[in-house]
């Protein structure tokens, strides 16, 4: 199949969408968001060898995955997903099952979140696969929530167990869109990140870019996934270890007012509430016996790891 046979697979799997009046096969793409809408955008590259090893994850996941780190992107921002981007550099020698791989699971991600397929580019090389999606959302009627909002004295939550991601759920990860809308219609969330560096590092995003607070997380509180556990097992870094500095979990830490915690949690039972933000900066965790030990985050440095 030529790089047109191709594309015209990607168009045909596309369908009518309103929200794209252009899609596939022009030379712009034309997106019409809803009336009074912020437009949200973001982007991300995998690249083989760096973010996931072909032989392993197969075409398909790496489609999902690369769809999804984008859609986790729109969700902590409470945004809804309208419209994805896909460019490919392909290796030539197989390229073109490779990218039929790929969009079985852009589609599998796609159709499960709402995305329609509006365009993007295709090209094969020599070298390994690269993959860039580039994903339009839209802001929710109540406005995008950002990193900036978290004030002192709010309740630090996350939307599930963290650690471990790389023992595979790393390549299936489930952007939290539905639980980002729930809390966003229902209450006001003070800063929103994603968790794809670690949490003690994403956690410092917000808290930075919120001014320079600073937080206290419980121990006992921050939930720990099977994952970490059988990861600790493996390299003896404890689970609460792996909790804290794993990336690619892709659940939400958010903060909200102390009042609304019990709300929240019935509106997304696998949230927890794992500490407060204060005025003071620096991260502090609390350990059972409640002494107080200053935590560093060790998040992933993609330009010096
Ligand atoms: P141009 O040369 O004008 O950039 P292309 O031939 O690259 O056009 O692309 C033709 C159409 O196919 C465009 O609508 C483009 O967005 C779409 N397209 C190309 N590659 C892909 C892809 N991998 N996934 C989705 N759409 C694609
Ligand atoms: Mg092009």
């Amino acid at each position: 199949m030529n790089e047109f046979g191709l594309i015209d697979v990607f168009r045909r799997s596309a369908g009518a969408d309103p929200r794209v009046p252009i899609g596939i096969g022009d030379d712009c793409a034309l997106i019409r968001p809803s009336p009074g809408r912020d437009l949200l955008v973001t982007t991300d590259m995998l690249m083989e060898g760096r973010h996931f090893r072909l032989a392993e994850a197969g075409g398909r996941l790496v489609g999902y995955k690369a769809m999804a780190v984008n859609l986790s992107d729109i969700a902590a921002m409470a945004g809804v997903p309208l419209a994805a981007f896909v460019s490919v550099a392909l290796p030539k020698t197989g390229a073109a099952s490779l990218a039929l791989d790929l969009l079985a699971g852009i589609r599998d991600a796609a159709d499960r979140y709402g995305t329609a397929l509006a365009g993007g580019d295709t090209n094969a090389w020599d070298g390994p696969l690269v993959i860039n999606i580039a994903l339009l959302g839209e802001s929710p009627p109540q406005g995008a929530v950002l990193r900036s909002g978290a004030k002192a004295g709010e309740a630090i939550c996350v939307t599930g167990p963290l650690g471990g991601s790389l023992l595979g759920r790393h390549l299936r990860p489930i952007p939290r869109l539905a639980a980002a809308s729930a809390l966003r219609g229902a209450l006001r969330i003070g800063g929103m990140i994603d968790v794809s560096d670690g949490l003690l590092a994403d956690l410092g995003h917000v808290l930075q870019e919120s001014g320079g607070l600073g937080a206290i997380l419980d121990e006992d509180a921050i939930p720990i996934h099977e994952d970490a556990i059988a990861m600790s097992r493996q390299d003896g870094r404890s689970p609460l270890n792996h909790a804290c500095d794993d990336g690619e979990d892709f659940e939400l830490c958010l903060t909200i007012s102390e009042a609304d915690v019990e709300r929240a949690r019935r509106l997304v039972p696998s949230l927890r509430r794992i500490g407060s933000t204060t005025a003071d900066p620096g991260l502090r965790l609390r350990g059972r016996d409640g002494e107080l030990r200053t935590a560093e985050a060790k998040g992933f440095d993609h330009l010096s790891s």
